[in-house]
């Protein structure tokens, strides 16, 4: 029989019905949410309730918690799998934080949610629950890193992105699709992620990184913000091939020069990031004061990455060293 353990953090997922007709994510432990799973009578499932947080409220420093926890199973050899259950609304975050920074071997890494409460009707918390573990368990899976199974779909944990705020169909791969499908107890997989290298921090606080979106007109006080907070990353989303305001571009000098890594992503669901303009604002602009652009990315997985990139580096990274921490090229062995 195929061990796998489930991890829970809570999440609506793991609801309770509170006393106004509202719900209270994570009230559930993860042991009464698996006992109701049906179809999963051939595999050994272990729960371990980690957190009970709705997970807006989830920090850096509980991921930290929830790695070294993956990490350890894996090492010891106690699971063939591992699901963790978690709350959508920052699900892709924490499942990209686990791709970074978790040696997965030949254990199959899976996190799931739900977008209905496990008391509503029609809801999907057991469906994606039975799918996770059924995906957890299945030997296509090995070697995929980490994943996330939402509605009977299989997804790359760094391209995944919560696209509906309600629908059961909650999560779509822009521009570059699912890996694969979980089709009642068939796991069929087609396509193989990239890997970026492993980031394996030692222990500590993971260093600040915080994220700056970019529209029409929007002011530069932000930066100014956050550079006299001294975070030691920012994440620049840009709009389209990664432009900012032209108010933006001195504070990102100065960001840069008070040693604060400052990449540049795009807002857009997917393409590259691309120094193609030459105005005030554009891309090559910011590189000239001191920024990094990313692609592949969105920002948030950029922030993630971030952190644990500056953990490695001790809390301060020169570009070259960044820019090959977020290589797309590099090889990865597990
Ligand atoms: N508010 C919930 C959470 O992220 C949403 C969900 O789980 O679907 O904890």
């Amino acid at each position: 029989m195929k061990r796998v353990v489930v991890l829970s953090t809570g999440g609506t997922i793991a609801s309770r019905p509170g006393p106004e007709g509202r719900n209270i994510a994570g009230a559930l432990p993860g042991a009464d949410l698996v006992r109701r799973v049906p179809g999963i009578e051939d595999i050994q499932v272990e729960v371990r309730s980690l957190f009970q947080k709705a997970s807006n409220a989830l920090s850096p420093a509980d991921l930290q918690v929830l790695c070294v926890e993956c990490q350890r199973l894996i090492d010891a050899g106690e699971a063939d799998g591992i699901v963790v259950t978690h709350g959508t609304d920052t699900l892709e975050d924490t499942a990209y934080f686990l791709e970074c920074s978790v040696r997965t071997r030949d254990v199959v890494l899976v996190v799931t949610g739900s977008q209905r409460v496990p008391h509503a009707s029609g809801t999907d918390a057991y469906t994606n629950l039975r799918d996770a573990i059924r995906a957890a368990a299945s030997s296509a899976c090995r070697g995929l890193g980490v994943l996330v199974v939402f509605n009977e779909t299989v997804h790359a944990a760094a391209f995944v992105r919560k696209t509906s705020s309600f629908q059961l169909n909650g999560f779509e791969s822009p521009g570059l699709g699912c890996l694969g499908f979980v089709d009642g107890k068939d796991v069929r997989i087609y396509q193989q992620p990239r890997r970026q290298p492993l980031l394996q921090p030692p222990g500590g606080v993971l260093p600040q990184v915080e994220i700056a979106t970019a529209s029409l007109g929007a002011g530069p006080q932000v930066l100014r913000a956050l550079v006299d907070a001294q975070v030691a990353g920012i994440v620049l989303e840009g709009v389209g091939r990664g432009q900012v305001p032209p108010s933006w571009v001195p504070e990102v000098a100065l960001a840069t020069q008070a040693g604060i890594a400052v990449l540049v992503c795009s807002v857009a669901l997917h393409g590259a990031v691309l120094p193609c303009y030459e105005y005030p604002g554009s891309l090559h602009n910011l590189q000239e004061s001191g920024a990094l652009g990313v692609s592949g990315l969105s920002a948030r997985k950029v922030r993630m990455r971030l952190m644990l990139a500056l953990a490695c580096l001790g809390g301060q990274g020169d570009r070259e060293t960044l820019r090959l921490l977020f290589d797309w090229g590099a090889c990865r062995d597990a």
